[in-house]
């Protein structure tokens, strides 16, 4: 199970990267999943950020 985010639907709104800066970031000005994190997507911040990316952008699993 790995947590990422789908560069070609997000839109770099930087919500990820505010709510949970320990497992996300932004490259390029779109977010990204902080290198070594992809493991995260049990964390129930993580799973909420998830749910609420206006672009349905970050997959879980
Ligand atoms: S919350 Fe979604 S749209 Fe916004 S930067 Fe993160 S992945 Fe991209």
């Amino acid at each position: 199970m790995t947590v990422s985010v789908n560069r070609e639907l997000c839109y770099g709104s930087g919500e990820c990267a505010f709510r949970v800066p320990s497992v996300f970031t932004a490259v390029d000005g779109l977010g990204a999943v902080v290198p070594g994190r992809e493991d995260a997507d049990g964390d129930p911040e993580v799973r909420e950020a998830a749910e609420r990316c206006p672009s349905q952008a970050i997959a879980l699993g």
